[in-house]
């Protein structure tokens, strides 16, 4: 490897409060254009903000779940630029005193570090209508609060930063701190990549440093990343384009790339001139924000099992397969669904199917409900009646194949497993003198088959035993089935 790869965060999250960050509006998006807004949101003058305290408390509560540091004397400044989305001029963001700072979260054994989560208020949004000379905007989304986090830049892959992401949208949907829908623009990500030569940097006190004389190139940033498998793709071909260019012996330009999705490149935006001057002021408007101990406590208070630790666990403690549990921790009501499945299989002493109904909850559960539009909250199964399906399937009173037909019907009637399979006659036949009249049967009337699978065509028996469940509806137990086949076929 010539090249060493450095990549930082920067995620933009829309908090899930009722109101707006500094004012009484609607936090909510959907409404009619310019209709949640209010002289406050709007940036007229004399008008003073307040502070949204549950958007303090869920900026806090983010910042603990990622091991930060907590500032107990915070406050909010000014960020000051135009734009014509920025009624006021200026942005209430914070900056040297962000609520959070310093921290880290394990991933898959690799720390990451994190500078700093902080509040701010969202801007409006343009619009530019199809065919038109001019620009809309819609102040709907004006003063809603946001979240934001810096990463430092000690990431070193592609992967690593989409799994971060994906991780960082976990905690804030844990939480109930943002739905956080990179689709929809709740979540919004952005990346700072540059590739270094090997031996000519070092990273200090939350710096990529040069190394002696050695030059540093300049890194880029990319954004209009609007999933997570886009994150992958913008970074890895940030990667690529950066090491040719420095391999046929260009320079990078500093500048800001857009990602397109449609055709997987990254295309050039905006080239720096030099670093913006915000010229941030302590906001006037809003006194320093003092947290005392007992808030803070309260705060914690709302620390749950964080999905990577619940992952860790479901894995050491169920034998659950690192894919099946990724799987399961990425939807807090579908691991909720799970973890009752297997108290109630601890319960029934079989505990030793959790992997099991694990691989069928993400499987056959899943794809049922998917194929239905049924959220997991809404089915028509409860956690009991799916782990006594499991033990059914598991003692072998019906094949795997039935029990995907019982699990549709319980999803669409209310039934349990067994009232279905005594209904509807579904119970496995394993009467082999039953299973051998059927058997003699089909080989009678494939004379020809019968020839050549004794001539040394042995995969026909797949054939012979396709017929049986043909003729038994799936119900014949398939072992059984084979060991008579076999005999009459001698
Ligand atoms: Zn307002």
């Amino acid at each position: 490897m010539k090249y060493d790869i450095i990549i930082g965060l920067e995620i933009h999250a829309e908090l899930k409060t009722a109101s707006k960050m500094f004012c009484s509006c609607p936090n909510s998006s959907g409404m009619i254009q310019n209709s949640a807004t209010c002289p406050i949101c709007l940036g007229h003058p004399g008008t003073l903000p307040v502070p949204n305290k549950r958007a303090i408390e869920l900026n806090i509560l983010v910042g603990l779940a990622h091991n930060c540091e907590i500032n107990l004397f915070s406050k909010f400044d000014r960020k000051n630029y135009f734009y014509p989305d920025l009624p006021k001029g200026y942005q209430i963001s914070q900056y040297n005193l962000p609520f959070a700072h310093h921290g880290k979260i394990n991933l898959d054994g690799n720390d990451i570090l994190i500078t700093r989560i902080h509040l701010e208020e969202d801007t409006g949004k343009s619009f530019h209508p199809k065919n038109s000379n001019y620009t809309l905007i819609d102040f709907n989304r004006a003063g809603a609060p946001l979240l934001e986090l810096v990463t430092e830049p000690t990431i070193r892959s592609a992967e690593e930063a989409k799994k971060f992401c994906q991780n960082y949208q976990r905690i804030l949907r844990y939480l109930g701190a943002s739905n956080a829908d990179l689709e929809k623009g709740e979540m919004r990500c952005e990346a700072n990549i540059s590739v270094q030569e090997v031996g000519t940097w070092k990273y200090e006190n939350g710096q990529i440093l040069p190394i002696g004389s050695k030059k540093l190139n300049h890194k880029v940033e990319v954004k209009n990343i609007n999933s997570f498998r886009a994150v992958e793709k913008a970074i890895n071909f940030e990667i690529n384009r950066q090491s040719q260019e420095l391999d046929n012996g260009q320079k990078i330009i500093a500048e800001t790339r857009g990602f397109d999705d449609s055709k997987n490149i990254t295309v050039s935006q905006r080239v720096k001139e030099s670093a913006a001057d915000y010229r941030y002021f302590p906001e006037p408007d809003i006194p320093p924000i003092r947290i005392d101990d007992q808030w803070l406590a309260k705060i914690r208070e709302e620390l749950i099992e964080l999905p990577e630790d619940k992952k860790n666990r479901l894995m050491s403690t169920y034998a659950l397969k690192k894919e099946i549990a990724d799987q399961l921790v990425d939807d807090q009501k579908l691991v909720n669904f799970a973890e009752e499945v297997f108290s109630h299989l601890e319960k029934a002493k079989k505990i030793n199917l959790a992997p099991n109904a694990a691989g069928w909850i993400v499987s056959e559960l899943l794809k049922n409900l998917n194929s239905t539009g049924t959220k997991i909250g809404d089915a028509k199964i409860n956690p009991e009646k799916f782990s006594e399906l499991i033990i059914i399937i598991n003692e072998g009173k019906i094949t795997s194949n039935i029990g995907q037909e019982v699990l549709s019907k319980m999803l669409a009637t209310d039934m349990g497993a067994k009232e279905i399979i005594k209904e509807s006659g579904l119970e496995i036949i394993s009467d082999n003198e039953a299973i051998d009249k059927i058997a003699k049967k089909i080989i009678s009337q494939f004379p020809s088959q019968v020839a050549e699978y004794k001539g040394g065509k042995l995969p026909l028996m797949a054939f012979f035993l396709g017929k049986v469940m043909a003729a038994t509806a799936g119900k014949a137990d398939p072992k059984i089935t084979k060991e008579i086949l076999e005999n009459n076929l001698k």
